[in-house]
């Protein structure tokens, strides 16, 4: 049989579910990756992730290479290019890997039916989660919409047996000589531009990820939170482009555990972040109106500010808040924000500058490398307590205090804010308290305790006006 597999989130060869069926079932196999028109978008992705994805379609083309094997690139709507291709080619089966996001749903039930009209079989495995959705159900056979319970409920699936690795890719011979291409060079920004982006591809996911267990995983659960430190995986760009199979992650952090008791805490914790990736997954497939509303339909209505300078104030890192500054200098100049960041920006845009999350949820997106449409909604709507199980609107991060207890030396600030370089550390989280001493530096540009009540008053208002149902 000749089957094409279509390569979407899952740039690897390794561990890959479709993948594996697709070759143990052909007789000659083709791989595709279709440039979606609509995905490549500049109002949805900037060019850090463009060009992290550019590099792992290199990768895998060179892997393919080794073997004998080409990736054909195809651009446009991938509702016309995969049937089309698969018909071009003589495919008589089309495998690819899930992905349950609302427009990825829609999209491959369109390519499933076109191809289902011209004969053509088609294979769609799980492969980007552990668990999907419909896998895990509360006893009323319904999603969960708490995290606790529902990563009670994955450990005990996983304790039950999870799904296994794919085992080596063992490839039958090529099903196309040659065809026409779009090369990378026309479609995609190139590597070499100023931001200096992580190592793409999935030997560079799989050392990473080896280093990591190895024994950073064991402070997991304490340098996770120091911004200053590069106490965490830094996995999470693999993750979003499958050049590293969760599986193999999973499998990795249990084996550190159990071989190395010291390692064991760390290595929990660090589970339970993969389950989190995997909640938000599940809370988008199953309420994909979160994409443009409040999960929580009592903050739907919390009355935003119309605050254009404080929006690009925030984008640019000059709020005047150390902290908050450094973490948007992070994301502009690497394309990543360490976590503890990612939540006080957050929550700064949403309760001191009193914006629309949904603005600053469309700003991470376009910047971050790892930019997630599941991850980076539940992180949002849980900053600004519109979400599940969320931040509860009263409990309003301050800048100050988060900087002192997270960054008390200001490593972090002085290290994305060269205005701050020496300011003395009392001062580094407070520097509008030696004005002299930070010149460059913009002061506050609200007051935190007065926003603080502010942001009270308008949930509160948001609150009455449409009580809990
Ligand atoms: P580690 O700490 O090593 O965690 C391991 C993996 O677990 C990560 O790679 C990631 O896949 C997953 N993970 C960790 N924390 C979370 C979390 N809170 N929610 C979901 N998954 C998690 N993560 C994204 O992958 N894409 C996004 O677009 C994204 N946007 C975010 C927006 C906001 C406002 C917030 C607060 C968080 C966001 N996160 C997002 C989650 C988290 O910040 C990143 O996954 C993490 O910082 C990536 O670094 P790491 O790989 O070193 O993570």
């Amino acid at each position: 049989m000749n089957v094409l597999h279509w390569f979407r989130g899952d740039l690897r060869l390794g561990d890959n579910t479709a993948l594996a069926d697709a070759a143990s079932r052909a007789h000659r196999i083709a791989f595709l990756f279709v440039l979606d028109a609509r995905l490549l978008a500049s109002e949805r992705v900037g060019a850090p992730r463009l060009r992290f994805l550019r590099g792992c379609l290199e990768r895998l083309a060179a892997d393919l290479a080794q073997r004998g094997h080409w990736l054909v690139l195809r651009r446009g709507d991938p509702r016309a290019e995969v049937p089309a291709f698969a018909h071009e080619i003589g495919a008589a089966r089309v495998t690819w890997n899930r992905d349950t996001t609302p427009y990825a749903l829609r999209r491959d039930a369109a390519v499933r039916s076109a191809l289902g009209r011209s004969g053509i079989d088609t294979h769609e495995a799980k492969d980007r989660v552990v668990f999907e959705a419909s896998e895990l159900r509360t006893g009323a056979g319904r999603g969960y919409q708490v995290f606790t319970p529902f990563r009670n409920a994955w450990f005990a699936r996983l304790r039950e047996g999870g799904p296994s690795s794919a085992g080596p890719l063992r490839l039958p011979p090529p099903l196309v000589a040659s065809v026409a291409s779009v090369a990378l060079a026309d479609a995609l920004p190139s590597e070499s531009r100023a931001i200096p982006l992580p190592s793409a591809g999935e030997a560079a996911a799989r050392r990473r990820l080896a280093r990591f267990v190895a024994g950073p995983i064991g402070d997991y659960a304490e340098a996770r939170d120091i911004p200053s430190v590069d106490g965490t995986s830094r996995l999470s760009h693999h993750l979003r482009f499958g050049t590293l199979s969760v599986r193999e992650c999973v499998e990795a952090a249990r084996e550190a555990a159990l071989l190395e008791p010291k390692l064991r805490a760390g290595a929990q914790k660090w589970l339970d972040e993969l389950v989190w990736r995997e909640f938000y997954a599940a809370i988008l497939e199953e309420h994909p109106r979160v994409l443009t509303e409040a999960f929580r339909a009592q903050y739907g209505c919390v009355r935003w500010n119309d605050d254009e300078r404080g929006f690009a104030a925030w984008c640019a890192g000059r709020t005047g808040y150390p902290l908050i500054d450094a973490g948007l200098r992070q994301l502009a100049q690497t394309g990543w924000m360490h976590n503890r960041a990612r939540m006080l920006t957050a929550s700064f845009l949403v309760k001191d500058l009193l914006i629309d999350w949904r603005r600053g949820e469309r700003w991470f997106l376009q910047h971050l490398v790892d930019g997630d449409p599941a991850s980076n909604n539940g992180g949002w709507q849980w900053c600004a307590s519109t979400g599940t199980d969320a931040q509860p609107y009263f409990r309003i991060f301050s800048p100050i205090s988060q900087g002192k207890r997270f960054d008390p030396s200001g490593a972090y600030v002085r290290q994305w804010l060269p205005e701050l370089r020496d300011v003395p550390d009392r001062f580094v989280h407070e520097p509008w308290e030696a004005p002299a001493l930070a010149p460059e530096y913009p002061p506050p540009i609200v007051s935190h305790a007065q926003r603080r009540v502010l942001a009270l008053a308008r949930f509160e208002e948001a609150r009455r006006a449409q009580p809990q149902r």
